[in-house]
């Protein structure tokens, strides 16, 4: 083989493990066409969910707790974008302390359903207050990511599943009916799951990023890193992890951590730092372009 031959063959099988990228294209952009960079949402984008989740608590007595009609109106808020955006949801009910209580699941379609990559956040508040940050924050923020799916036309590698959890606030009661209701098989579909609990406190120390499944925190480690965010690592705990961790199944997320009004009355859009919640929510929305690809 002459060396020209030989060099054009060698051109040939990288076009060909390559699908046909132009060959001369630095590596770097390769990468970028094979895995388009995450959408950037500014607080417009987030915000009005937490308006829309404080007037829904106004209209209802002042919160959005388990078995009231705050929550039912929170899971309508949410359960109307995500048809419109093209999401499959359903409801998934259980029963605590007399009263009926629901997850909302939603599937966006496509990807391999034995490799799932889910994200979840309590929609509940507590009895005492409206909630906001704790946890309408991670309900919105989540909300916005699936809206970015959507606009983007995320193609994905791994299926992905979102869910907002009813009940939290009365012992993670919602999330453990779910998993408690999936089957050995389902529970071994879902990869990973990612949870975010409290989003934009204000005067945040730092972002608590949970340490469990590897690339979750790695994920959420590197975005926080190249944005010089201070972040202190926890374990499992705390929140609607827990339910998915307990039945052996990786996990991952981030809070923003408590404040003086959790679970308290003061606990409103006021309470939410903007800024705090834009960077969690683009961290969501990047850890889920990331994670969706199985590497
Ligand atoms: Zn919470």
């Amino acid at each position: 083989m002459s060396r020209r031959l030989r060099r054009a063959t060698a051109v040939l099988g990288l076009c060909a493990v390559l699908g046909g990228v132009p060959v001369g294209v630095p590596a770097a952009a390769v990468q970028l066409r094979a895995e388009p960079a995450p959408p950037v949402v500014t607080a417009d984008q987030v915000m009005p969910h937490l308006y829309a989740l404080q007037r829904i608590a106004d209209g209802a007595g002042g919160n959005r707790a388990h078995g009231t009609r705050g929550y039912r109106g929170s899971v309508a808020y949410v359960k109307a974008q995500l048809d419109r955006a093209g999401f499959r949801t359903t409801l998934h009910r259980f029963t605590h302390a007399g009263a009926a209580g629901y997850n909302l699941v939603a599937d966006w379609p496509g990807g391999d359903p034995g490799h799932v990559l889910f994200a979840g956040a309590h929609l509940d508040s507590v009895e005492d207050g409206p909630g906001i940050n704790d946890n309408g924050s991670g309900a919105a923020a989540l909300l916005a990511t699936a809206l970015e799916v959507s606009k983007a036309g995320l193609a994905t590698d791994r299926h992905l599943r979102f869910a907002w959890w009813g009940a939290e606030e009365q012992g993670m009661v919602g999330s453990t009916a779910y998993v408690r209701d999936l089957s050995a098989a389902e529970r071994d579909r879902i990869d990973v799951y990612v949870n975010v609990d409290m989003a934009g406190t204000r005067d945040i120390r730092q972002w608590l990023v949970v340490h469990d499944d590897p690339s979750a925190a790695r994920a959420f480690e590197e975005y926080f890193a190249a944005r010089n965010l201070p972040t202190f690592e926890i374990g499992v705990g705390g929140s609607d992890h827990v339910s998915f961790g307990d039945a052996g199944i990786p996990v991952g997320g981030f809070a923003t951590g408590i404040d003086d009004c959790t679970h308290e009355v003061c606990d409103r859009v006021e309470n939410v730092d903007p800024r705090t919640e834009t960077i969690s929510t683009n961290a969501v929305i990047s850890a889920v372009w990331q994670l969706i690809a199985r590497h």
